[in-house]
């Protein structure tokens, strides 16, 4: 940024050359093979011009949305309901750092409406640039070990956040104890039973220690602190708001799915979309960034889910087909944290009889893990060699986060080899 202060008209023009700066280096990234472009973009621009975010954000109507999972699967549902009220930027790939949403913002800037994914530890300062009409909260459980951040601070730093927004509308998991302790200090909010799927990092109370009592979908503190009264519910493949039942049918497994779209229903609400219009749109997302897509790879049909921490697995053991073949696929680059510790926690012993294959580039720790398990498995750390070796046709994959995208650009270069048929 030049250091002499600039005047508006200046100021405008620089900010104007900095997101064409970061739109030219995204275009030029992929053909230069350094990746996919989003990120590399958003940085350029922001290191031209720091304010750039704010800047972006002008006039749009935006949404976080922040969570330890069902971040992208729930901004993508939402992205889908709201374009039915016009275009909408949205980081849809799951850049979700500050680089992320300014690349989003930047590739749509005639968009009125934009849906941004945030990881929990930036919302304070999207927050901050942004001005969000709403923060869409899912859940806050243990992500990644090495991160240094506990589950409660993170909740701290997010409810010190809320408290800086008070025009903003947060929409909160009122079956997540964290998350509502979290959003207690937000001045309006919008709580929906959204459901959890784990509840291993919260059975004390977030705001004294005391042991929570929790039973019949309900919970509650000695001290006060208890899951506050819906006033959005997921049930039985609906959503329920003021004694009007919309039907969701929606084209991704599992019942935390259902939660995730009632939640973007929530928060497609406070931008002015009905029920009806958002689910009728979320029912036709096939795909996340290519989770839940089914790829065939030689004569395997591969299923692809993305699960990273305990809390993501407890859901996706339960989308898993009784006896279909299973390929764990195990990183621990940065993004996914270089402790594999949490694969302990991951109650593997459900997965009974069916062949197994570990790979990744940490095969020899989901081995062991499987093994202490009592699953009989093979360990192959090529992905590709693993899915070899199990038996031909239908294979549920289910990977961490950058064993998901290196999977997907290898089966990617496969098919370009002519070794798979779309
Ligand atoms: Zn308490």
């Amino acid at each position: 940024m030049p250091r002499r202060k600039l005047g508006t008209r200046a100021r405008a023009a620089w900010s104007d050359v900095a997101v064409r700066a970061g739109l030219g280096t995204s275009w030029l990234s992929p053909k230069l093979g350094l990746g996919g472009g989003s990120i590399i973009g958003g940085r350029v621009t922001l290191a031209l011009d720091r304010g750039a975010l704010a800047r972006l954000a002008v006039g749009r109507r935006i949404v976080l949305v922040s969570g330890t999972n069902g971040k992208t699967t729930t901004s993508h549902l939402l992205a889908a309901a709201l374009r039915t009220a016009g275009p909408v930027a949205h980081n849809s790939s799951g850049a979700n750092m500050p680089d992320g949403a300014v690349a989003a913002l930047s590739a749509a800037r005639d968009a009125k409406l934009a849906v941004i994914e945030v990881d929990e530890l930036h919302v304070a300062e999207v927050a901050e640039a942004v001005d969000p009409v709403a923060i869409v909260l899912l859940n806050l459980s243990r992500d990644q070990l090495d991160r240094g951040n506990e589950v409660r601070s993170v909740a701290k730093a997010l409810s010190q956040a809320l408290a800086h927004h008070p025009e903003t509308t947060v929409i909160a998991n009122a079956d997540d104890p964290m998350v509502v302790w979290a959003a207690l200090p937000a001045a309006h909010v919008v709580w929906v039973a959204a459901g959890v799927g784990w509840t291993g990092d919260v059975t004390t109370c977030p705001q004294c220690g005391r042991t929570l009592a929790v039973g019949d979908g309900h919970w509650a503190c000695e001290c006060g602190l208890a899951r506050p009264q819906p006033t959005w519910s997921a049930e039985d493949g609906a959503a329920v708001t003021g004694g009007t039942r919309t039907p969701v049918a929606l084209n991704l497994p599992g019942r935390f799915n259902l939660g995730n779209a009632v939640m973007a229903m929530a928060g497609a609400a406070v931008a002015g979309v009905e029920p009806a219009a958002a689910a009728a749109a979320m029912g036709a997302v096939q795909e996340v960034a290519g989770r839940y897509s089914t790829v065939w790879h030689g004569r395997h049909e591969l299923r692809l889910l993305l699960a990273k921490n305990p809390a993501g697995w407890a859901e996706t053991l339960g989308l898993l087909d009784e006896a279909r073949p299973l390929l764990v696929m195990i990183n621990a680059r940065e993004a996914d944290g270089r402790d594999t510790s949490w694969l302990w926690d991951v109650p593997f012993e459900e997965l009974g009889p069916r062949p197994v294959a570990a790979a990744g580039e940490r095969s020899p720790d989901i081995g062991l893990r499987l093994s202490y398990a009592g699953i009989e498995h093979t360990t192959v750390a090529d992905p590709l060699g693993a899915i070899a070796a199990l038996p031909p046709g239908k294979v549920d994959v289910v990977a961490n986060y950058t064993a998901f995208h290196q999977l997907q650009r290898r089966l990617a270069a496969a098919a370009g080899n002519g070794e798979s048929r779309a």
